[in-house]
């Protein structure tokens, strides 16, 4: 075994519906635009923008049932419910037919976003980074493994804040499919086991204050639920 300067990051990983074993995470990919009154509300025009890509950090992963402190940086923290999807298989410019055959299950997520830094960088041509990868940003339900068969291309998607409704959707109104979303990120990168993709979000987006208890659900496939609390230093 080899040493290391000091002990390594524990690796990020997610639990499994009915099995003991972990899957344990390599990368995250996220979907920017996938629902058309989600950029309405945005201000941006769904039949002009086309679906894309960012990426969160690995470590930024966290379980079903976290408390997470109200992050740096900034004044306006949202919530955005949206579908993981978790691949088994390895493939790069994967055909359209074949894309859910790389599933290896789904869970429900939630892309949580610094909105006022992600506007700015926006508005200046910036990166997004600072606006969706930062620490505590990708809450993560436990995954349930489903064969393309099984795979869920419609159902409620949904997200309440203290038991009141703030985003309500369906699977079935995203622009790209789930298999759509995998063959176009499958010809920017090389999927391996163990990439996540959130794959966008439904209108509804908004703010998030400490003592906010957060219930995420997808019809058919389970729950996601996290509170906020105030930072500590
Ligand atoms: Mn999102």
């Amino acid at each position: 075994m080899s040493d290391f300067v000091f002990s390594p990051p524990p690796l990020a990983s997610l639990s499994v519906r009915g099995s003991r074993a972990r899957f344990p995470v390599r990368r995250i990919y996220c979907v920017g635009r996938n629902y058309s009154d989600h950029i309405r509300e945005m201000g941006g025009d769904p039949d002009r923008e086309i679906p894309f890509f960012f990426q969160k950090p690995t470590d930024s992963i966290v379980e079903n049932g976290s408390r997470i402190p109200y992050p740096l940086f900034t004044s306006d923290f949202q919530h955005e419910v949206e579908l993981l999807i978790a691949i088994g298989k390895e493939g790069a410019d994967i055909r359209l037919d074949e894309a859910l055959d790389h599933v290896f299950g789904v869970g429900v997520c939630i892309d949580l976003t610094r909105r006022d830094v992600q506007v700015e960088a926006r508005k200046t041509g910036r990166p997004w980074e600072i606006g969706k990868s930062f620490d505590e940003s990708a809450p993560c339900s436990e995954l349930v493994p489903v064969t393309s068969a099984e795979f869920p291309e419609s159902g409620a998607i949904e997200l309440r804040v203290n038991d009141q409704t703030r985003q309500h959707g369906d699977l079935r109104q995203m622009i790209w499919s789930s298999a759509e979303v995998i063959q176009q990120l499958s010809t920017q990168y090389r999927l391996m086991p163990g990439d996540l993709i959130m794959t966008g979000t439904p209108a509804g987006v908004g703010p998030l204050t400490p003592g906010d208890r957060v219930l995420a659900t997808i019809e058919g496939i389970g729950s996601l639920e996290i509170e906020i609390v105030q930072e500590e230093r």
